[in-house]
C-alpha cells in the first residue's frame, strides 16, 4: 500500500475496562498520545458512550462485569464499522475468537506493551480512514493488483491464474487489509453457512493461493502477503 497517513489528530479512544487500574494506565497513555479518551467501566454504560458520542475507535476487554464483550461488539456493528481492538487475556483464546468473527479488528494480549498497542491503534484507525481501492474497485499493494470487477489479479502486470475460490479469498483478505480475518469469516463468505467448522478448506486453499502468489513475484515481497494469525486466521497487511 502506498498510502501514508498519520494519526488523526485528536481521535476519540473509548476506553471499555472494569479494571480500574488498567483503564487509569490506558488512558493517561493515550492522552499522553494526543488522543481524547472516553472511559467506560461495563459494557452497559460502553454502549451508552457509544450512543452519545460515536468514538473513533474503541478498545475493549472482553471480560466485563455485565454483559459479554462479544454483546458489546454485536450491537455496534450493527451500526458501524467503527473499529474495536480487544484487550484480550492471555487465557481467552476462545472469546478471542468469538469478538473477531463478530466482527473486532484485532487484539491485543495483556500484558501488553504501549508500543504495541500504539502501532495497533494506529493501523486500527488509518484502515477506517483511508480508501485502500481505487472508484473502478481495483486494489493495489505492492505489486499486486486486484481489480473486481474484471475478476482478474496481476502482479507485476502479468496475470495471475487463480480459482473463484482462491480470488475470493483474497478479495475478502484485500477488503479488511490490516486487520485479521478468522478462517470462519473466511468459510462463511466464500464457502457460504453450510461450511461451517470446515477450516481445512481454508487452510489447503490459502496455502495454494500463497504458492500461486510467491511464484508469481521474482521480488519475494509477496511470499509474505498472507499473515497467519496462528489459532485465530489471516491478515493482510503492506508487504
Ligand atoms: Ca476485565
Amino acid at each position: 500500500m502506498t498510502m501514508r497517513r498519520e494519526t488523526p489528530p485528536g481521535a476519540t479512544v473509548l476506553v471499555v475496562e472494569d479494571d480500574v487500574e488498567t483503564r487509569a494506565a490506558l488512558s493517561r497513555e493515550l492522552r499522553g498520545r494526543g488522543y481524547r479518551v472516553e472511559e467506560a467501566e461495563d459494557g452497559r454504560s460502553a454502549l451508552r458512550h457509544w450512543d452519545a458520542r460515536r468514538p473513533d475507535i474503541i478498545l475493549l476487554d472482553l471480560g466485563l462485569p455485565d454483559i459479554d464483550g462479544v454483546e458489546v461488539i454485536k450491537r455496534i456493528r450493527r451500526e458501524a464499522t467503527t473499529p474495536i481492538l480487544i484487550l484480550s487475556g492471555r487465557y481467552d483464546e476462545r472469546e478471542k475468537v468469538a469478538a473477531l468473527d463478530r466482527g473486532a479488528d484485532d487484539y491485543v494480549t495483556k500484558p501488553f506493551g504501549v508500543e504495541e498497542l500504539n502501532a495497533r491503534l494506529r493501523v486500527a484507525l488509518r484502515r477506517a480512514a483511508g480508501p485502500t481501492r481505487d472508484g473502478s474497485g481495483r486494489v493495489t499493494v505492492g505489486p499486486l493488483v486486484l481489480d473486481a470487477a474484471a475478476h482478474e489479479v496481476s502482479v507485476n502486470g502479468t496475470r495471475v491464474d487463480l480459482t473463484p475460490r482462491e480470488f475470493e479469498i483474497l478479495r475478502v483478505l484485500l477488503a479488511h487489509i490490516g486487520a485479521i480475518v478468522t478462517k470462519g469469516q473466511l468459510l462463511r463468505s466464500v464457502w457460504g453457512e453450510a461450511y461451517r467448522g470446515e477450516d481445512a478448506y481454508v487452510y489447503v486453499h490459502v496455502s495454494q493461493l500463497r504458492r500461486k502468489l510467491a511464484a508469481a513475484d521474482a521480488s519475494g515481497a509477496l511470499a509474505k502477503l498472507i499473515v497467519t494469525e496462528p489459532g485465530v486466521g489471516y491478515r493482510i497487511t503492506s508487504p
